[in-house]
């Protein structure tokens, strides 16, 4: 996967962001959500997929609430290294502002994630501190062609229910104790 995008926005002597490089994905594949103070605040959600995040700006912060709908701007995969950064974007550079890690964990694809990206519909588990349980980021249909919109899907961010498979887990039994 490519980091051009990422990296033409960017003047890395005057950001302190990652340069960063495609890495190969580890077993578990990473997801971060970082509240961004820039012009305008904003979550960045990203999952780690083929070496890279995949990344969408959600404007408004993502709630846990069963269908519960939040717009997913669809933007240029960031670098893996990015999952650890926090700090300033200096004025006058791209994105500046405050940059927190929100949220960080690991996700689980339901289903073949590759595929599902290309289609617009990912469905997923995410095991993170505030946000955990069924989840679907799915595209929505583009209006017309206009190649002003290229680049910059919208798609949604939608709460699932819970499977028994994504239930939170804080909520463990504990464990019994064997008879025999
Ligand atoms: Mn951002």
């Amino acid at each position: 996967m490519s980091l051009t995008v990422y990296r033409r926005k960017r003047d890395f002597a005057q950001t302190p962001e990652p340069r960063g490089r495609a890495r190969k994905s580890a077993a578990r594949l990473s997801f971060v959500i970082q509240r961004h103070a820039a012009t305008r605040l904003h979550y960045d959600f990203r999952l780690e997929l083929d070496g890279v995040l995949k990344s969408w700006a959600v404007p408004k912060e993502p709630k846990a609430v069963v269908g519960d709908k939040r717009l997913a701007v669809h933007v240029e995969d960031h670098p893996l290294e990015y999952g650890r950064f926090h700090g300033v974007i200096p004025e006058g550079h791209y994105g500046a502002g405050r940059v927190e890690i929100w949220d960080r964990g690991w996700w689980e694809p339901v289903g073949d994630p590759h595929a599902d990206y290309r289609k617009g519909s990912l469905k997923f588990v995410l095991h993170g501190r505030r946000l955990r349980g069924g989840w679907a980021l799915v595209r929505m249909r583009r209006r017309g062609d206009d190649p002003r919109d290229r680049g910059k899907e919208n798609w949604l961010l939608i709460k699932e229910r819970d499977t028994a498979r994504a239930a939170p887990a804080r909520s463990v039994a504990p464990a019994r104790t064997r008879a025999r």
